[in-house]
């Protein structure tokens, strides 16, 4: 497993040597408090040292089996070789012109992987950013350009970013929005299918919630006044909600009969991640644009919009940009990336660890009546915690189940509209056998919760 990954040398092993955090980590913290602004919260308060594989090793020496990926950023492992290899020898030649007073082929080059590795075989587009919120808020742009319209249709569990704009576009207040309004205008929330919470069970949710949105549009904005619809294929911040099959294509096709720009925000989902290029291929899925950020280039700062040649092409020229968008280097370690995606089926391995995953935490569902259930696709899967015998968030559970994970040497991310969902988010690179040790001590952290 090592060679797959940079950090080679680093051990792929779980080693926990202090208490966590430990001595050189506190201090650190320390520093951290006096220094950085409060509102930059931390998950797990350890310091990173290196990290490589599946592990991250911190500044004291514990080693942690990574299950967050940096939320699902590193899919390709941390420091993966070809990503540090091409990075590095961009690096040598120049660091940064500017695409817009001077473009390079690197540039090129991911829009052309772009075009090929998203939905669709019409001609494309791609514009790239520095961050997924970036690249959403760009989206709305084209859209509202190419359409000559306003409003924008987000749903419920909803999350896009954190500028202005996509702050209106995410779902959840807190921690997101509290206190940061106003937010911005012509921003339209509509139901989502939720199988887990749709009030009449998940065999009519599709379809329930669909109507539901597509009647709230239509009576509450007008459906020619919608420039774009907006959803991610697989909901991430919202606690991997996977809205129930038949819900997309249903919206989709009712944006394609009202002129409404479809958007598929896979930033979180996509580039394998799911165990497909991008997931909304599951439902055979062709959207207008995409927005694709985290996974893209192996932990280096991109962002992109790719989408239908005469929609892309709407805005004039000098109408899209921003001074790093499409930075050289990150470009680079995104060629690297997409290199390790197709050398090693990384798809194939995100389908293998659901395969791991799903029966494990199945069995643990039935043992322990505080999972209310377990859901994703691919690498990226998670559990909802509940009350047992009720659909009750259980956010302090699931607090109390990463604590010990995290003191136990396993990162684990929470995510959820409730605060109750435990999620996965494995480097698609991990070793099996660190995999499973990573699930023992889930179990073990369940089992704990008496
Ligand atoms: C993370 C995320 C964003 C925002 O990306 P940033 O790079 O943090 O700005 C937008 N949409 C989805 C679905 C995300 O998961």
């Amino acid at each position: 497993m090592t060679e797959l990954s940079g950090g080679t040398a680093l051990p792929q092993e779980r080693r926990v040597v202090t208490a966590i955090p430990g001595p050189r980590s506190r201090e650190l913290m320390t520093r951290k408090q006096a220094a950085v602004a409060a509102g930059v919260g931390t998950v797990m308060p350890v310091f990173a040292a290196r990290a490589g594989g599946g592990v991250l090793e911190d500044v004291d020496g514990n080693s942690f089996i990574d299950l967050g990926s940096g939320i699902a950023v590193t899919s390709v492992g941390n420091s993966a070789e070809a990503v540090v290899r091409r990075a590095a020898a961009q690096l040598e030649l120049f660091t940064h012109t500017c695409v817009m007073v001077t473009p390079y082929e690197g540039y090129v080059e991911v829009c052309e992987e772009l075009a090929k590795l998203t939905p669709g075989d019409h001609a494309k587009r791609s514009a790239l950013f520095n961050s997924g919120a970036e690249a959403v808020e760009n989206a709305v742009k084209i859209a509202r350009s190419y359409t000559g319209r306003q409003a924008v249709v987000v749903f419920d569990h909803g999350y896009h970013g954190r500028t202005n704009l996509t702050m209106a576009l995410t779902a959840k207040n807190m921690p997101y929005k509290q206190g940061f309004g106003p937010f911005a205008p012509e921003v339209y929330r509509v139901p989502v299918a939720y199988p887990f919470r749709w009030p009449t069970g998940p065999e009519h949710c599709a379809e329930e919630a669909a109507a539901q949105a597509i009647d709230q549009i239509s009576k509450q904005v007008g459906a020619r006044n919608v420039a774009a619809i907006v959803i991610e294929p697989l909901l991430g911040e919202g606690g991997f909600i996977e809205p129930a099959r038949g819900f997309l294509p249903r919206i989709a096709e009712f944006a394609r009969d009202n002129g409404i720009v479809f958007v598929a925000d896979e930033i979180q989902s996509g580039f394998c991640r799911t165990g497909r290029w991008f997931a909304c291929e599951d439902e055979g899925i062709v959207p207008d644009l995409i927005t694709t950020a985290k996974g893209i280039a192996g932990g280096l700062p991109l962002a992109a919009v790719t989408g239908r040649a005469e929609i892309m092409d709407a805005v004039h020229s000098g109408g899209l940009g921003g001074t790093y968008g499409g930075n050289p280097v990150a470009c680079a370690a995104a060629l690297g990336a997409i290199e390790t995606m197709r050398e090693l089926d990384l798809n194939a391995k995100a389908r293998r660890i659901e395969e791991v995953m799903k029966p494990r935490l199945e069995k643990m569902a039935q043992r322990h009546g505080v999972i209310g259930e377990v859901r994703g696709r691919g690498a990226m899967i998670a559990v909802e915690l509940v009350r047992p015998g009720t659909k009750e968030p259980d956010p302090e559970a699931t607090a109390a189940v990463a604590r010990h994970c995290h003191q136990a040497g396993v990162l684990v991310l929470t995510t959820g509209t409730y605060g109750n969902v435990v999620r996965f988010l494995p480097p698609l690179v991990i070793g099996e056998d660190l995999l499973n040790e990573g699930l023992d001590v889930v179990e073990e952290a369940l089992a704990n919760l008496g």
